[in-house]
């Protein structure tokens, strides 16, 4: 998987070295309260999105320094209709992600608060919310922002408290009980979004929906690894296509168009000194076809240990953001641990687990 190519969203600019990611949802959000709505200005709607967007903004920072403290960098903050995610490249412990997590609302909390001075508390209620001053509108937004992200579904801020909580009270599988409670939460929400004919609102429960789902099975994969080192699931060295240095890319190109492999390790002598992904073959071959694959800068890869547990091998995989890494026995080059294939590699495992753990508990009952 190539963090360039996925998800569905955009990169708007980076702060504090962070890039920061735009979901398409959130721009049709901002196009709906823009124009789409009946509002006497829309300029002043325009400046209320942009401050609501900044909020948003905030809100994740306050994660991603929250995160720096317990010495946890930040890949990227991505921001959606319902708040953001702040990628933080670490599982923390428990008592770091309920902080990580809790500065999040907190900081809609505190904007709140410092907006209420020049709120008129007593004019928001019953009033239609174009209607509003636009500190009055800033002020419910956050408080808005604060409740929902603390609403109690993986991977919101509220999910994340409950799972880390549950942690420290020593209570067994975090994330399961977290995931299953997140998937509830959303099955309500969609009904309740049916019923009241709020189709954001079931998007937004789609989206939660899914992010539960890709918490649990990460969760899951991080079990079953333990179980398994990187010989389990690497792809040996015999079945890989591999290209040296010196190979053009006119050449590389006549063997990426008739193999299957996303991407290839370039070697120089025995070493491998980067891989080339497909896609960047067929690219340089428009315009450098007679260049050697040594002098394009080819993506370092980390390697990893044959024997090293799967679960280590994972970690790095989740931690550095490559695709792949090398994997080197006795310091030799011997084949390849792909990200995609190890994700598959261990939800099958774990279904095979879970089989026999049912076909265990058929054969245990007592005749
Ligand atoms: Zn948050």
């Amino acid at each position: 998987m190539n963090p360039k190519r996925s998800s569905w969203s955009l990169e708007m600019g980076t702060v504090a070295s962070i890039p920061i990611r735009v979901h398409v949802t959130f721009l049709v959000l901002l196009v709906w309260l823009a124009f789409g709505t009946e509002a006497p200005s829309p300029m002043r709607e325009a400046g209320y999105v942009v401050l609501v967007f900044t909020c948003v903004l905030i809100h994740e920072l306050s994660h991603a320094l929250m995160a720096k403290r317990f010495g946890i960098q930040t890949k990227e903050i991505t921001l959606y209709p319902f708040g953001g995610i702040a990628s933080i490249m670490a599982q923390p412990t428990p008592k770091g992600e309920l902080f990580i997590s809790i500065v999040g609302p907190l900081s809609n909390l505190i904007i709140a608060a410092a907006l209420y001075a020049w709120t008129d508390i007593g004019n928001i209620s019953g009033q239609d919310i174009s209607k509003l001053t636009l500190v009055d509108r800033l002020f419910i937004t956050n408080i808005a922002l604060a409740v929902f992200n603390l609403m109690p579904a993986l991977p919101m801020d509220g999910g994340r408290v409950a799972r880390a909580v549950l942690a420290l009270l020593n209570v067994k599988n975090p994330t399961r009980i977290a995931a299953r409670l997140s998937q509830a939460l959303c099955l309500a929400m969609g009904i309740a979004a049916l019923a009241f004919e709020q189709p954001m609102l079931l998007i937004i429960a789609f989206i939660i929906f899914f992010g539960a789902v890709q918490e649990y099975v990460r969760a899951e994969a991080k079990i079953v690894a333990v179980a398994f080192t990187v010989r389990d699931a690497m792809i040996p060295r015999a079945r890989l296509e591999t290209f040296t240095h010196g190979t053009t890319v006119s050449k590389a190109l006549r063997t990426a168009l008739t193999s299957l492999q996303p991407l290839y390790p370039v070697l120089h002598g025995d070493k491998v000194i980067g891989i080339i992904h497909r896609d960047d073959i067929l690219e340089h071959a428009a315009t450098q076809p007679d260049e050697y694959l040594g002098s394009i800068t080819l993506q370092e890869v980390p390697s990893v240990d044959v024997e090293s547990p799967l679960s280590t091998a994972f970690t790095m995989l989740e931690e550095t953001g490559t695709p792949v890494l090398i994997v080197t026995e006795n310091g030799e080059f011997i084949g390849l641990l792909v990200h995609d294939r190890l994700s598959d590699f261990l939800l099958l495992q774990g279904l095979r687990d879970k089989r026999s753990k049912d076909d265990d508990a058929e054969w245990s009952t007592p005749l």
